[in-house]
């Protein structure tokens, strides 16, 4: 099988060939069919991430090791199945079509047995500590982190699941209580989505869904070109912010239809917080996801005073994603765009992520 690792920070990813694995005794062996190319897989390039100031390790945990298999988005067909497979009301066979779940707990903890593995203190995620996506077959521990899919959903959509899908969609859950209660408290909500990119496109699509009514979603992104999919997809306002515009402008502009009683962050920056934060109305809550980096500054009495929240939401869990593919399939969401490539040119793709230029989700299609 063929497989990409990341060998040294920054350096291009070394593309090599090895023998097929054995699927391990609870486990299967699943032969991927696609791998998205996640803007976290670039702070795992670099193995650091800015805390402002500051530059910290990627990921703080030493079962993390270079060389390793990134990726963490991944769809494909069982290829074999261990010898003591849980043999549940439907085992999967080899054959089946499924989207993989990447974040491993240790399965002994409260939060693992709580369905909860994706804050586990002792991740075993694929693409970290576990290989990952980019290599053509990847062992999956227990096959119940192996989903099977609706045929009416291609694998090329369906590897978006593992992260960047399940991501949006653990999103728009975690805003889902202060957007209804603002719908109690005054016919309405305001839903602030930052950030326009494929995790964007997906949040508008299932906060429709999931809001279907009195709720308007405001998409903002430095981008206009991006703003009109966004408005395709469903977003009733958009507001520009672009980079020559002043935070205070920024905040005018996005404020027109009032303060939001909701906000997803999927850039969350030091910039992008604090134009959130003043964006928030009464009770509002803010909802980080992006990993781009930074510090935050908050007026704490306006916390108190106005009883604003903040939550943080990293990826989400194994129930999560089975009901986001189960909404996708009844409701027939559209996936953000995609841009197929080889595993040989994964190198190249991360430049043009790092650049901001990528259109859509890159993904790596391995029948390529
Ligand atoms: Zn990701
Ligand atoms: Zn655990």
């Amino acid at each position: 099988m063929k497989r990409a690792q990341i060998v040294k920070p920054y350096e291009p990813l070394v593309v090599d060939t090895v023998a097929i694995p054995e699927p391990p005794p609870k486990g299967v062996v699943v032969k991927t069919s696609y791998s998205g190319v996640c803007h976290t897989d670039l702070h795992q390039w670099d193995n650091e991430i800015s805390e402002g100031s500051n530059l910290v390790q990627f990921i703080d945990n030493p079962d993390y090791k270079l060389p390793v298999v990134p990726g963490h988005e991944m769809s494909g067909i069982v290829h074999s199945v261990g010898s003591q497979q849980d043999q549940g009301d439907d085992p999967l066979k080899v054959g089946d079509r499924v989207a993989l779940y990447p974040w491993i707990g240790c399965g002994k903890c409260g939060f693992c047995n709580n369905g909860d593995s994706n804050i586990c203190a002792k991740n075993l995620w694929l693409g970290f500590m576990l290989p990952g996506g980019y290599a053509s077959y990847i062992i999956v521990p227990e096959s119940k982190f192996a989903v099977k899919l609706p045929d009416s959903i291609p694998l090329d959509v369906a590897c978006m699941f593992s992260c960047s899908g399940l991501t949006t969609y653990s999103a728009v859950v975690t805003a889902r209580p202060a957007v209804e209660k603002a719908i109690v408290r005054k016919g309405k909500a305001n839903l602030l989505i930052i950030g326009a990119g494929g995790l964007g496109l997906w949040s508008t699509q299932i906060a429709k869904h999931l809001f279907k009514v009195s709720t308007i979603i405001t998409v903002a992104d430095v981008n206009e070109e991006k703003l009109k999919v966004a408005r395709e997809r469903g977003a009733h306002e958009t507001v520009c912010w672009d980079p020559s515009v002043s935070d205070g402008n920024a905040i005018q502009e996005a404020m027109k239809i009032g303060g939001y009683d909701a906000i997803i962050d999927y850039v969350n920056t030091t910039k992008t917080t604090n134009r959130a934060f003043h964006c928030l109305g009464m009770g509002g809550l803010l909802v980080m996801v992006g990993l781009f980096g930074g510090q935050a500054q908050y007026s704490l009495p306006k916390m108190v005073f106005c009883g604003k929240g903040v939550q943080g939401v990293i990826v989400g869990t194994l129930q999560s994603m089975k009901d986001m593919i189960k909404l996708v399939a009844d409701e027939k969401l559209i996936s953000p765009p995609m841009k197929y490539l080889k595993l040989e040119d994964v190198t190249e793709t991360l430049k043009i992520l790092r650049e901001g230029k990528m259109t859509g989700r890159g993904v790596i299609d391995f029948n390529l």
